[in-house]
């Protein structure tokens, strides 16, 4: 017999080889039906295999990640399967799950192609193979078998990836007529997947190698339930709609030029307001949690980021030194601030009674993508980051914690960001050699850390070992209004930097003391926010933030001037308007107006003329009828103040 111990502590005994479905049968049948796969000792098992000990068991379910992953993995080789009956001789990269559904790269054969017309009848061969109720059985190879087994099949970059591998650790999976070089895990068998998509299809080079052979990666997901498949689809069309790209396009805000260099954004006039709002909101809050704005150039000595460290990690893959013609100077551009935040800390002589001192800049930084990894603006070569960086004493971080979480609160608030949660990264217990910074230190900020969330009743997922090995650290993941998810704001502590960089400070004893430096930026960079903020809004920014919160139409030319003159006033109350004088019918112009995604419409005829009122039509076409313009003007500007003060 073996012990086999649940996540609640209880431990339970089976006959030696019991299986996970085994055992999630003894518990209840129901159970056993949703079970995808058994972690055992943090490990991911199939359903299927044997414990020959005594074990820690989780039984993983479609809200696991692990199951999901194990499900998803299943669904690749059943493609996988289809591809083979369909397309004999086809040649078989890899095929992982991953954060949605999987993908498989293959090798099709001279002159075939696999393209978007070919989905359905892949689709349709899977249905089959799932209807077959095919077993998913797994098996261990000698490394002399599996090279023989693979090469029999002319299955070349599978033979690749087996001579990298360690004999006596090799496995294979086999469904059907299909067998895979695979370390698992896997579904018992195919009749797990229920509704399956094939997505899309896109060339990727073998290994990521542009000098090896191009493959076809064929992007697919598959569900317990066909109506989570029609919602899924319904949540893709969606994003498509919300693609920032295309809405940064459509209402003008930011434009790519190649001449100026790939993923290196232009923010245009509406862009760029929208841009500095965001910045201006984010500096008052600074403001009134004691932060001080600092300004540091876009280059540094090379020197600077050999002594943070930096020159060491990104120099070889970045951006190379810049030089200067005589002197044989070398500048980077610069990958982070911090350095540049260090110097400033050193300065002058500090004195425990200037901690915590707290440095904020919108500082642009410059990191090296590969062109191919460049996406709008969430992944460019220039970006600005929210940055700022605290420096206190170790008694500090707790205090610091709490209130740079209130700021993200107040931000994620007046940004209608209702649904977030936190990641805490904290050292691995088991390996504390790896990590600079006294043991004292660390468990006391990991403390902080932990306490701080408490507090605020955060919702947070703690990860052994995710720490950098200079500080633990928390994230925020936002969902979106389609459920996606982001990581948006950051904030690290860092015992590296102030060591790099001898930061120091004279404590209350009159001895000298090193400050813990804490780095955190809200937003993350201007640019990824921004993205972020458009696919949640679709582009209805809120009110306060919107570049234009009002356009006027006339109905005809002769109302232009009065429709002038309805801009002037709103200006006075600080409301964003403009007119609509081009000579198109009045219905067009509320048309092409919706498409601005500008949320009031005033119109402007004969009646209002005479009585110095606005026709208010909302974004969307909710009809408010005829309003002093006045009373018009300080509805709005109530509104935006109300917005602006929401969670402070
Ligand atoms: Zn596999
Ligand atoms: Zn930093």
């Amino acid at each position: 017999m073996i012990k086999i111990t649940f996540p609640d502590g209880s431990v339970r005994e089976y006959e030696k080889g019991v299986t996970g479905m085994e055992i999630a049968n003894s518990i209840s049948p129901r159970l056993a039906q949703e079970v995808l796969a058994a972690s055992v000792d943090g490990e991911t098992w199939d359903l299927t295999r044997p414990i020959g000990h005594d074990a820690s068991v989780r039984l993983l379910k479609w809200e696991d990640e692990e199951g999901k992953h194990a499900y998803w993995h299943s669904s690749a080789h059943l493609m996988a399967e289809a591809l083979q009956i369909l397309y004999p001789g086809i040649k078989f990269g890899i095929g992982p799950a991953i954060e949605n559904g999987f993908y498989y790269d293959v090798d099709p054969g001279e002159g075939v192609s696999i393209k978007e017309s070919d989905f359905p009848a892949i689709e349709k061969k899977m249905m089959e193979l799932i209807a077959a109720k095919e077993d998913i059985v797994r098996k261990s190879i000698s490394k002399t078998d599996a090279v023989s087994m693979f090469s029999d099949r002319d299955e070349n970059y599978k033979v690749e990836l087996i001579n990298e591998l360690e004999d006596g650790t090799i496995t294979t999976y086999t469904q059907g007529s299909f067998t895979d070089l695979c370390r698992g895990p896997h579904l018992p068998n195919t009749s797990y997947i229920k509704a399956v998509k094939i997505l899309s299809a896109a060339g990727a080079y073998w290994r990521g190698d542009e000098k090896r052979p191009q493959l076809t990666r064929l992007y697919g997901i598959t569900f317990p339930k066909k109506k989570m498949l029609d919602e899924y689809l319904v949540m893709l069309e969606e994003a498509k709609k919300r693609d920032h790209r295309k809405i940064g396009k459509e209402l003008q805000l930011f434009h790519f030029s190649q001449t100026v260099g790939a993923g290196l954004p232009l923010w245009l006039p509406k862009g760029t307001q929208l841009r500095l709002r965001l910045e201006d909101f984010l500096k008052k809050i600074q403001r009134e949690f004691d932060y001080e704005q600092v300004i540091t150039p876009h280059i540094g000595h090379k020197q600077l980021y050999v002594t943070s460290g930096h020159y060491a990690k990104y120099g070889k893959d970045s951006f190379q030194p810049i030089k200067t013609p005589e002197e044989g100077e070398e500048f980077l551009l610069k990958p982070m601030n911090c350095p540049h935040h260090c110097e400033i800390y050193k300065a002058f002589p500090r004195s425990y009674k200037d901690l915590p001192l707290r440095l904020a800049e919108f500082g642009t930084v410059y990191r090296y993508e590969q062109s191919g990894e460049l996406h709008g603006l969430t992944r460019v070569r220039g970006f600005t980051q929210d940055d700022a960086h605290i420096f206190c004493t170790p008694d500090q971080v707790k205090d610091e914690f709490l209130k740079v979480m209130d700021i993200i609160f107040i931000i994620f608030n007046a940004l209608d960001f209702a649904n977030f949660e936190a990641q805490i990264s904290l050292r691995d217990p088991d390996d504390k050699e790896k990590y600079i910074g006294s043991d004292e230190n660390w468990e006391k900020a990991e403390r902080a850390i932990i306490e701080a969330c408490e507090e605020k009743g955060l919702k947070t997922k703690v990860e052994l070992g995710e720490a950098a090995f200079y500080g633990p650290k928390l994230d925020f993941m936002v969902k979106d209004a389609l459920g996606r998810r982001w990581q948006l704001g950051t904030i690290q502590v860092d015992y590296n930097l102030p060591e790099r960089f001898e930061l120091e400070y004279t404590g209350a004893d009159n001895q000298k003391h090193r400050p813990v430096m804490i780095h955190r930026a809200p937003f993350g960079s201007m640019e990824r926010f921004v993205a972020v903020l458009i696919e949640h809004t679709a582009g209805k920014f809120p009110l306060w933030l919107t570049p234009t919160q009002v356009v006027v139409l006339p109905v005809s030319e002769k109302f232009n001037d009065y429709a002038f003159d309805v801009v002037k006033e709103l200006k006075k109350f600080d409301i964003r308007a403009e007119v609509d004088d081009r000579n198109e019918k009045v219905g067009r112009k509320i048309r092409d107006n919706e498409l601005k995604r500008i949320p009031y419409l005033l119109i402007v005829g004969e009646k209002e003329v005479e009585n110095e009122e606005v026709s208010v039509r909302k974004q969307g076409g909710e009809d408010k009828g005829s309003v002093k313009l006045s009373t018009f003007a300080e509805e709005i500007s109530r509104e935006v103040e109300e917005m602006m003060n929401r969670g402070n």
